[in-house]
């Protein structure tokens, strides 16, 4: 009974999470403030109020549209707070925990994680929308991974190779090169940094796989060779998915 309410508490604070990241994946890369400035509407810029922002009711009560300007708000922000719940739910359950048993290092753990399943989607959306990964990303990137190598280090683990991917992060931050190859080899470094070897590995090893099946698919259509794939958003889509999947091995589910 216990472990249900944590589930369903999971899956609000997941759709929250959405909610903050649809924001942001539609703020930064405009360069606005993400946390200080009040929502608005896209359309008719009337500030929202509590009421208009909370995650799937408000959608459902206001009919998918605007309270102010009866514009419609897009269907892909609902999915977006629904699959945040979902995901966040599974990280939750995951994880197998005992709530009458949580230490800090559990908290910590689950806080950093958390922060980082957020990055990542933010890396998913801006990408797939924009094709990009902004630097103000991959400097919130480098923050968080410092916190999660300074967590490691508290808690008694050899950081060596942490501190390796942490160093050619930094130099990709450094470099400052455009080219889209260095924001997947950004975001696959993070993925090592954060989810280790193996998880890795599987994210590669399915985001290769999607790759050809595309160019199989494409063969018979058009093929434009300046289009980029948001290779950067496949990443990060599998490695939640297999970060979530190998929490459920590693904790006996
Ligand atoms: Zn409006």
């Amino acid at each position: 009974m216990l472990n249900i309410i944590i589930y369903v508490f999971a899956f609000i604070i997941g759709t929250l999470l959405g909610s903050f990241t649809t924001l942001a994946v539609y703020r930064i890369p405009k360069k606005e403030n993400i946390l200080n400035k009040r929502s608005y509407c896209p359309n008719c810029n009337h500030k929202l109020v509590f009421w208009d922002m909370i995650p799937i009711f408000s959608y459902i009560f206001l009919r998918g549209k605007c309270r102010y300007c009866n514009d419609k708000v897009r269907i892909r922000y609902l999915i977006l707070e629904v699959f945040s719940g979902i995901i966040y739910m599974l990280f939750v359950m995951s994880l197998n925990l005992n709530i009458l048993n949580i230490g800090y290092k559990e908290l910590i753990y689950i806080l950093i994680s958390t922060i980082y399943i957020v990055t990542l989607i933010i890396i998913i959306g801006i990408d797939r929308e924009k094709k990009y990964v902004t630097r103000s990303i991959k400097k919130f990137g480098l923050i968080i991974s410092l916190i999660y190598i300074l967590y490691l280090y508290i808690v008694g683990v050899n950081i060596y190779r942490y501190v390796i991917y942490y160093i050619i992060l930094l130099l990709i931050y450094i470099i400052q090169n455009d080219k889209y190859i260095f924001s997947v080899f950004y975001v696959l470094f993070l993925t090592l940094l954060f989810t280790g070897t193996i998880v890795t590995l599987a994210t590669i090893i399915f985001v290769l796989l999607i790759l050809a099946i595309k160019m199989l698919v494409q063969e018979h259509k058009k093929i434009d060779n300046n289009k980029i794939i948001p290779i950067c958003s496949y990443i990060g889509i599998f490695n939640i998915v297999f970060m979530i999947l190998s929490n459920f091995v590693n904790s006996g589910m």
